[in-house]
């Protein structure tokens, strides 16, 4: 016992009155990852004075005083939007009324200065009233996580798994380079500019599949969100299809001008200049990591972009899972200590369904789990809205009660000055199956889940659902 309290007067120490955490938040695009950051950062600030933060202790016991915001310390990465999401959700500036945030499209930084007052042992170790954490929170696209695989792979090996992918319902969004590539056999040779004129129609493809699709496991994922890199040579290549008619041994002896070795030289540049170092300079010193996902937005686009997702899924979070056989265990010299996997938007569905919504994301993620367990990563999955834009209601018909739902919908294209004004709705959008469905399931159209407008939010802490849950498991420990 005596022991305990000595080594929890070390923690303490150890973590003194100025306290750091660097915590990155991640998700495919359209996860809600700006919407997340954006409430976030707000809870913190409005700490005390109006967040609702009921399930995190030094908020409840009210001893959190809030947070600023101070400069980050790389200056090399762009800030996080924070003014830019907070005048969208204001409404002023907008004929609708509030709008979402513009996503942000590649990496983000932003620190804050975190207030509290250390629980009362604790003030007595450390002979302070007050503390601080710096918590300096980082944004990415999870796209940039799909490329992990291809730090294992050779080109061949990648191009076979493109290959293959395209088969599989994507065939459709990929004509034009399909047919750019016809004509062309690995020992062709083939100049620059048409090289990069292929490599846009690839690049088409992969956006395609995406938006009009709804696919999400696309690589090599800068192309699809390239931050600093748009245009840049290093994006110029795509895989090959038919490669599996050709040995290994034909393959190596191919001239060095050949598509197949450019290609092949091209496809090591962009692992070893793009991959590896943001692994390098970026992903190992995050200490803890949040991934956000839109499970009801897989669900609504169909069957094959659900089955697609369940498999980007798969190799995100190996970049979390990575053993020590795995080659990232050599580039990086220290882990994530905590990991949590959220949900996002469940105020698109009643709250009753929320279960059924944390139930579908475990089955959806079993197997990264059973792997993220057995490496002992400590993790836990929430469902949550940033930022709530809908109200539990109740509807009674025929005397039985009905659970809905309260809000404004979007309107189809608000940047179209003629579009009719937001229409006030009062629905039941359907029920979450619990278990990965069937594909009978998307043909009984049982389910629709709307698109709603946000709240106007001007200088308070937005609604919410269970942020201050995902709040006390990503910081509380360190608000002690
Ligand atoms: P990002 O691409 O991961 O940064 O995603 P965003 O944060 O831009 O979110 C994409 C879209 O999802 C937003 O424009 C909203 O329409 C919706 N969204 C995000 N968070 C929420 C939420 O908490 N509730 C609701 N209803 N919609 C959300």
């Amino acid at each position: 016992m005596a022991r305990d309290v000595g080594r929890e007067a070390h923690d303490l120490l150890e973590r003194g009155l100025d306290r750091q955490l660097r915590l990155a938040v991640t998700g495919l695009s359209g996860a809600g990852k700006t919407a997340f950051l954006v409430s976030l950062i707000e809870q913190l600030r409005h700490a005390g004075l109006g967040a609702r933060l009921e399930l995190l202790p030094a908020a409840r016991d009210g001893r959190l005083l809030g947070a600023e915001r101070v400069s980050q310390p790389d200056l090399s990465i762009p800030r996080f939007p924070l003014e830019a999401g907070l005048r969208s959700l204001s409404g002023q500036h907008t004929p609708h009324g509030p709008e979402w945030p513009t996503p942000t499209r590649s990496i983000s930084e932003l620190r804050l200065k975190i207030g509290f007052r250390p629980t009362s042992r604790a003030a007595r170790v450390l002979d302070s009233k007050r503390a601080t954490l710096t918590l300096d929170l980082i944004d990415y696209p999870g796209e940039w996580l799909l490329d992990l695989p291809m730090l294992e792979q050779d080109f061949s090996t990648w191009s076979a798994e493109c290959e293959t992918q395209l088969n599989d319902g994507r065939a459709h969004w990929a004509a034009d380079w399909l047919a750019a590539v016809a004509p062309l056999t690995p020992d062709s040779e083939v100049d620059e500019d048409r090289l990069a004129e292929i490599a846009t129609h690839y690049t088409d493809y992969l956006h395609a599949a995406r938006r009009k699709g709804g696919f999400v496991d696309l690589t090599p994922g800068r192309f699809l969100l390239p931050g600093e890199l748009d245009e840049a040579p290093v994006l110029q290549f795509f895989p090959l299809t038919g490669l599996t008619d050709w040995t290994p041994e034909a393959l190596a002896a191919l001239p060095e001008a050949s598509l197949y070795r450019t290609l092949a030289r091209r496809f090591d540049h962009y692992r070893r200049h793009v991959v590896q170092p943001f692994y390098h300079d970026h992903f190992r010193r995050f200490d803890r990591q949040i991934v956000l996902i839109d499970v009801l937005g897989a669900l609504n686009a169909g069957p094959a972009p659900f089955r697609d997702l369940s498999r980007a899924l798969d190799k995100l979070f190996d970049s979390f899972a990575y053993g020590r056989r795995h080659l990232l265990a050599r580039l990086m010299d220290r882990r994530i200590d905590r990991l949590a996997i959220a949900a996002t938007k469940a105020d698109h569905v009643t709250p009753e369904q929320h279960g059924a919504m944390r139930d579908l994301l475990e089955q959806l993620l079993a197997d990264p789990l059973k792997r993220l367990r057995y490496r002992d990563v400590p993790l836990k999955a929430f469902t949550i809205a940033a930022i709530r834009s809908s109200e539990a209601r109740e509807v009674v018909e025929n005397g039985e009660r009905h659970p809905a739902l309260a809000g404004q919908l979007l309107a189809m294209d608000e940047a179209d000055p003629a579009v009719s004004p937001r229409e006030s709705v009062l629905l039941f959008p359907g029920e979450v199956p619990s278990r990965l469905p069937e594909s009978t399931f998307w043909n009984e159209g049982n389910f629709q889940f709307p698109n709603f407008a946000p709240p106007r939010i001007d200088g308070t802490a937005p609604p919410h659902i269970r942020m201050d849950a995902v709040l006390d498991w990503l910081l509380g420990d360190h608000l002690k």
